[in-house]
Parts: structure tokens; sequence; C-alpha cells
């Protein structure tokens, strides 16, 4: 059982925080770890961290003046922050104060049920605790992050386009600490020993102050309000996140709920494939943390990558100030992300424009063809690269010869690779 204590305030230091009280018991723990620790991306997690207590305090945290936005009147943050974990570990979920009726609705007679069953071979788990359905009084706020990458700015420019109706008109940009800043490549430096837990903590937080910077100057230029939300909830997923983002980052709208009536996520999947499971990156889970104040939309589900790329490439603030680098705060021009989406934009004519955005490509520049062998080597397994060799197909675009050539070597490069032992799958 997982035990949930009745959400409170509290301020300090000008900040306000909505808490509760979580205990979750050390042989809980221990399943988790079991069940994470046999995840391949994953091993030897548990080296990374230590859960030292059975009862650990949850919070969000906002600036002292939006103390009024904060919901303690609803369970509903805490509930939907630990559901992840407790589908994992098969715990019921017991909780004080009260959860919203639609949102207790939405998980016991869908959510739940989708992921654990029979086929998952996850035990259906209950949701313990007192429901009601008023509503919430709300500023009624509509809101999307603004992490500034390809899915965040193509949802920010849909929904402030001139035609798009009052009611659901963006109007509220947000920045959520809630794990993203603890990345992957960090957190391999964290299990090697190669950084302390302390300096693993602090370079997350430098990442969401530099974000929560980045995010207010795009909301001042885009004439919407701004909100940061700060949380300690890694401490609970401990690195894992991006099968539960969709679970932490609603979390936090519902924190904050008494500020929104509309919240869009943006759909970060394949076109035309559900993602349902707990190892998914499942973010079509976000409609089912709806309240009876609160909606959510997954936005922009079947738009492909390349068509979001040409949305964003129409608007001067996206062109300037799309980031897509998750190694570096500024684009790196390096990593998969930066290159993917060079050559994207190289594909479609618009570079050039992007030019604030990506300074330096001289890495990008120095594959030449090479470029496209990871088009052809990926096609068949990674969607991206499937898109974008559909694309050139259409376009009636030339692949050069020599990756084509090259591309035939992928069976040797593999040997090679695994004799190697660095072959990236
Ligand atoms: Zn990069």
């Amino acid at each position: 059982m997982i035990s949930i204590k009745r959400p409170y305030i509290e301020n300090e230091n000008g900040k306000s925080r909505l808490c509760a009280e979580i205990a979750i018991a050390p042989e809980i723990y221990e399943k988790w770890k079991k069940q994470i620790g046999s995840r391949r991306e994953y091993a030897g997690y548990e080296k990374a961290y230590s859960y030292g207590k059975d009862k650990f305090q949850l919070w969000y945290e906002v600036e002292d003046r939006s103390e009024q936005i904060l919901c303690q009147e609803r369970t509903d943050a805490f509930v939907v922050a630990v559901l992840y974990f407790a589908m994992v570990t098969g715990e019921d979920i017991e909780y004080e104060g009260v959860l919203s009726n639609e949102l207790y609705h939405n998980l016991n007679t869908n959510l739940i049920p989708m992921h654990c069953n029979e086929r998952s071979g996850l035990k259906p788990i209950r949701i313990i605790g007192r429901t009601e359905s008023r509503k919430i009084e709300s500023l009624d706020k509509n809101g999307t992050g603004v992490s500034r990458g390809v899915d965040s700015f193509d949802t920010i420019f849909t929904y402030l386009a001139e035609n798009m109706d009052a009611e659901h008109r963006l109007n509220c940009l947000t920045v959520f600490n809630v794990g993203s800043y603890n990345n992957m490549p960090d957190l391999r430096a964290r299990k090697t020993g190669m950084m302390t837990l302390d300096e693993y903590n602090e370079k997350a937080e430098n990442f969401f102050s530099h974000d929560v910077e980045k995010g207010r100057q795009i909301a001042k230029e885009l004439g919407t309000d701004f909100i940061a939300v700060n949380s300690n909830i890694n401490s609970l997923y401990q690195g894992v996140f991006l099968e539960l983002h969709g679970y932490s980052n609603s979390s936090a709208v519902l924190a904050v709920q008494k500020l929104f009536s509309h919240y869009y996520y943006s759909s970060a999947g394949e076109p035309e494939k559900a993602r349902w499971g707990v190892e998914e990156d499942a973010s079509d889970n976000v409609q089912f943390f709806s309240t009876e104040s609160l909606q959510f939309y997954l936005a922009r589900e079947n738009v492909t990558r390349i068509e979001k790329i040409q949305h964003i490439s129409q608007h001067e603030t996206g062109r300037k100030r799309l980031h897509v680098c998750c190694d570096e705060t500024e684009n790196c021009g390096k990593c998969g992300k930066c290159f993917r989406t060079l050559l994207i934009l190289e594909l479609i004519g618009k570079q050039p424009e992007f030019k604030e955005s990506f300074k330096d490509t001289s890495a990008y520049e120095k594959k030449g063809w090479k470029k496209y062998v990871w088009i052809l080597d990926k096609k068949d397994q990674d969607f991206f690269a499937k898109d974008i060799y559909e694309y050139i197909k259409r376009e009636k675009m030339k692949i050069p010869m020599i990756a084509k050539a090259y591309h035939y070597t992928l069976p040797v490069r593999k040997v090679i690779h695994a004799i190697r032992g660095d072959w990236k799958g």
C-alpha cells in the first residue's frame, strides 16, 4: 500500500509549496528497484541513488505570489504522481483529502485496466479514498509546456493561431522541474561514480533555472503568461522519466489546477501508433488525468516531425529559439537530436533560417554523405529515420550512391561493433 496524507501549503523564503506526506514501505522500494533495474536502459541504475526513508514529503513549488493557484482542496496531483510507481509495483494507493471524481473515474475505469491486466502481467491496483465532483474555481487559463523543442513549439503555434477559438486559445506557458532535467547522460555519469549525487541534482536544478529564464522570455515575446513549478518528484522516480513524463508533468498541472481549464500536452510519439504499456513513451495517458474543471488534450497526434518543423519554420520565435539538444543548454550541433533536426532543416531547405538556434553546424557539415547512412541503416526500426526516408522518396530527392553502397556494409559493421562492444542498436 502507498499512502498519501492530506495536501497542505507551506510558505518559505518567498516561495509557496503544495506538499503531502507519502508513505512507501522499504520492501515496495525493493520491488520498484527490481522491476526498473531489469529494463536494459536502467540496468544498475540503483547505484545512482539510495532510497533512505519510508516516508517523504512530495512537493510542488511556485513563486509566493502564485500561492492562490496551488490546489490543496484535491489530492489529485499526488495520486497521479505516485500512480506509475504503484502500477509497476502492484501496490494500491490510499489517500486522505478528496480526489476529483472525474479523475477517479478515468483512472479506475480506463487507465489502470489498460496497463494492469493479464496481458501486461501487472496486477490491477485500487485507488482508495473519497471523491468530489464539484468544480474547482480556476482562472481559466489555457496552458502548455515551453521546453523549446519541436513538439512544444508546434503545439504553441497551433494554439496561438489566429483562427483558434477564444475558449481554447493558448495564454499561459509552463516549465516544470519533474524529472526531465535529470537526464540520461548524467544518470550514466552518476552510475559510474563520475558524478556525486549533489552534483547530479545541482546540474538538474541549473538546467531548470536556465529553462525558466528562457521560457519567461518566450512568453513575453508571444504575449502569454508564464508559470514555473519546481518539484522533488524525481526523488521518487530517480532518473526514470521517459516512460512516465505524462504522469509527472500532469501531476504538476494538477498541483496548480486553480490556474487552468485546458492543458495541451504535446504528443511526441510515432504517428498512427498508440503507445500503451508502462515501458513505452506513453503520453497518450494524459487525457485520463482530466478533472471536472481541467481538460487535458493530447496535442497534435499523427503529425510527423517534418511537418512540425515546417510549421515552426513559419514563426520567427520558433526559428530563433528552437532547442532540441538533450546534452547542452544551447544546441550542440553534434548529438543525435541536433543531427536529426539539422538534417530535416537541410532537406526542407530551411537550415539557414535557423542560424540563431544552431550557431555551430561544423560537425554536421563534416559528415557529408555519411549523414544519409543513418537514414538507410535505421529506416526499418526508427520512425524518425523512416519519416525522413519517405520524405526523400516522395520529394524525389537523391541519396548519394556512396551512402547507399556504404549502407550495404551494415551487417559487417554490426559484427565489428559487436566485437568491439560498442554497437548502439
Ligand atoms: Zn545536441
